[in-house]
């Protein structure tokens, strides 16, 4: 079994995320895990790619979750060869709408950012150009949920293994002491829904010897894992202190992330709302903070 990572560019015109990292899995079949951004340049540089590594055609694309930077070209991709997409049946619906995928999750965090301080009119720019981007890829015609999955390779037994935090349907492909586990473990994530099933879900992916995330750096190994859940802790600590004696979420936001200087990118304004409202929740889960009219407290010194 041979495991090629390939990079696939994040179009700059978009300005909002980071190139993926994808594989292709080399074994008595084919295997590619994510497909990376769609754009004409990328179709053509997937395809030179896998060719010159002699992974084309790849036979199924596997996806470690519903995001556009990971699954975009996989409607390509099967459009031109026939391979099988596969998601993890809690992601599957994003590929059937991404429109309303991104609405539903963007207007979830606009509650929270209004309430918190922040006005409607600083985040609907940045709201219809993710809109305006959902619109314009293409959708794949077809693919297949599973909620386990288990393929047999010469190379050993390929399993999903469910690692949510990022998504709900987020997955780390294994096989023997190797893990894929797109935006499950992303050094210095910003991008969390749910903390509690993070933590959770890193226990799980420190016990392989390689963790291949779906950007930045490659491999990771325990120690990196761990170092991410020290970030996490450390956050949280950070948190705590920003509502030491009451504070709006967007006074936490700010302390969290701009320290004065407001970048209006989305990389520094919807992500980082969303993040430390993923905080917010954890702690407030943990009793470690209460909301009281629209601020938030912390309950204790520290986590
Ligand atoms: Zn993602």
């Amino acid at each position: 079994m041979k495991i090629i990572p390939i990079t696939v560019p994040f179009p700059a015109a978009f300005g909002i995320g980071k190139a993926a990292n994808c594989y292709a899995i080399k074994d008595d079949q084919t295997l590619l895990i994510d497909a990376g951004w769609d754009s004409p340049e990328n179709r053509v540089a997937l395809k030179k790619g896998l060719e010159s590594i002699d992974a084309w055609p790849p036979e199924t694309i596997l996806l470690t979750h519903g995001h556009i930077d990971h699954f975009g070209l996989g409607g390509y991709l099967h459009e031109l060869t026939g391979a099988e997409i596969m998601i993890h049946k809690k992601d599957a619906y994003m590929l059937d709408n991404y429109e309303d995928y991104i609405r539903e999750w963007y207007d979830k965090a606009m509650v929270d950012a209004i309430e918190g301080g922040f006005e409607a009119k600083e985040l609907e720019d940045v709201r219809s150009k993710l809109l305006l981007v959902s619109k314009v890829m293409l959708k794949p015609t077809s693919y297949t949920e599973f909620e386990e999955l288990k393929i047999e390779l010469k190379g050993g037994t390929l399993k999903a293994m469910n690692v949510p935090g990022h998504t709900p349907g987020s997955v780390a492909y294994t096989i023997r002491e190797e893990a894929f586990c797109g935006d499950a473990a992303i050094e210095n994530t910003i991008n969390v829904q749910d903390l509690k099933q993070e933590f959770l879900s890193l226990q799980k992916l420190k016990v392989f010897k390689n963790i291949y995330p779906g950007h930045d750096r490659l491999p990771l190994h325990s120690q990196d894992i761990e170092a991410l859940e020290t970030h996490f802790i450390n956050r949280l600590d950070d948190v705590m202190i920003a509502c030491r004696n009451g504070a709006t979420l967007r006074q936490i936001v700010e302390k969290m992330y701009f320290a004065g200087s407001r970048d209006e990118s989305l990389i520094k304004t919807i992500f980082p709302i969303k993040q430390t409202s993923a905080y917010l929740h954890y702690l407030e889960g943990e009793g470690a903070v209460a909301k009281k009219n629209g601020m938030w407290f912390a309950l204790r010194g520290r986590l």
